[in-house]
């Protein structure tokens, strides 16, 4: 049995249920947050956001994946009491986002730097992994690593190798963030893969922002899954467009590669205000897919089986291959260490 470590704790991957892959519950930075944004109230924003995960429960949600990690303001602690209050099951994630440079206070600590020593990010994200997040017993159970439009700029590939590590480290699958307009999920996988990270235990990111069919099985003939997870933000690719792709997709037999997510918020200081947040995205909630992605699949044909693969099956087998595989190759490399 796989076990998937929750912000309550441990539950049985059988226990997902119906699970969005990329969510947030809070993102923010924190520096700025805490001096100028008085609108956040960090208890208010708790109660808001157990609020607004009961709401997306009654519509059928099991579990979020939130892939908040360093450099969007991870605060464990505070998803904690948001998982004390709902029943959904919120899997928290390792990792740094950056597009540009690394976090300032790791940018002079590596081999060759200042502070001439080993990179500590692998460290630091198999720690949150192995050991638990700092301040909580809550241990991190996803990979999350970012690749925007500047490509692949110096601290980003620093960041994707230390996740490749964590990855052959720990067994724990990846998400990468990226920008599917400028192909950067293929960049992403070169990378990974020279990490030695199998492919298959990578989600591909904000796939569900282009349609470029190529594109998009090119990165699911390497084995990755494809995250369609931006729905709601209609401003990006309207959903029309967004259903059409699944639809193209499901008929090339990719049903199996392809998961769904919003990408939401329940606070973000993204949006100056609340009234922005609403204008830019007005159907950006974490009920659309329930509510209004998947009827408009099931009326473009998708079955409601194909529905339940990417929403319940999908990320299962997700976590599932990724120990399976992990436990394979310890066995292997234990069995090379006897021989040799
Ligand atoms: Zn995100």
């Amino acid at each position: 049995m796989t076990v998937i470590q929750t912000a309550r704790g441990p539950i049985a991957a059988s226990a997902l249920g119906r699970v969005l892959v990329h969510e947030h519950v809070f993102s923010n930075d924190l520096e700025y947050t805490l001096n100028y944004r008085p609108d956040f109230v960090e208890d208010q924003q708790i109660v808001e956001a157990a609020r607004r995960l009961d709401a997306v429960k009654a519509c059928g949600i099991d579990t979020i994946m939130d892939l908040t990690v360093l450099g969007l303001g991870r605060n464990v602690p505070s998803i904690v009491e948001v998982a004390k209050l709902t029943q959904v099951n919120i899997i928290v994630a390792t990792g740094c986002y950056t597009i540009d440079d690394v976090p300032r206070p790791l940018a002079q600590v590596g081999p060759g730097l200042m502070f001439d020593r080993p990179d500590p990010l692998p460290d630091m994200f198999v720690r949150d992994i192995e050991e638990g997040i700092y301040g909580t017993q809550v241990k991190a159970a996803i990979l999350k690593c970012a690749i925007d439009m500047p490509g692949l700029r110096p601290g980003v590939e620093r960041v994707m190798r230390a996740v490749g590590n964590a990855h052959v480290r720990t067994g724990a699958p990846i998400t990468v963030h990226t920008a599917a307009r400028q192909e950067m999920g293929l960049v992403a996988q070169r990378v990974l893969k020279e990490e030695g990270v199998d492919l298959r235990d990578v989600i591909i990111g904000h796939c569900g922002d282009t349609t470029d069919i190529d594109y998009l099985m090119r990165l699911a003939d390497e084995g990755s899954i494809l995250a369609m997870d931006r729905f709601g933000m209609n401003t990006l690719l309207p959903l029309e467009k967004r259903v059409a792709t699944i639809v193209e997709l499901v008929g090339r037999g990719y049903v199996d590669r392809l998961t769904l997510s919003h990408d939401c918020f329940c606070w973000s200081d993204f949006f100056p205000s609340e009234e922005d947040r609403v204008r830019y995205f007005p159907e950006h909630s974490y009920c659309y897919i329930p509510q209004t992605a998947v009827p408009a699949l099931l009326e473009a044909g998708i079955t409601q089986d194909e529905v339940d693969t990417m929403q319940i099956v999908n990320p299962r087998r997700h976590f599932e291959d990724a120990a399976r595989r992990f436990a394979g190759r310890a066995r292997s490399s234990a069995a090379a260490a006897v021989e040799a």
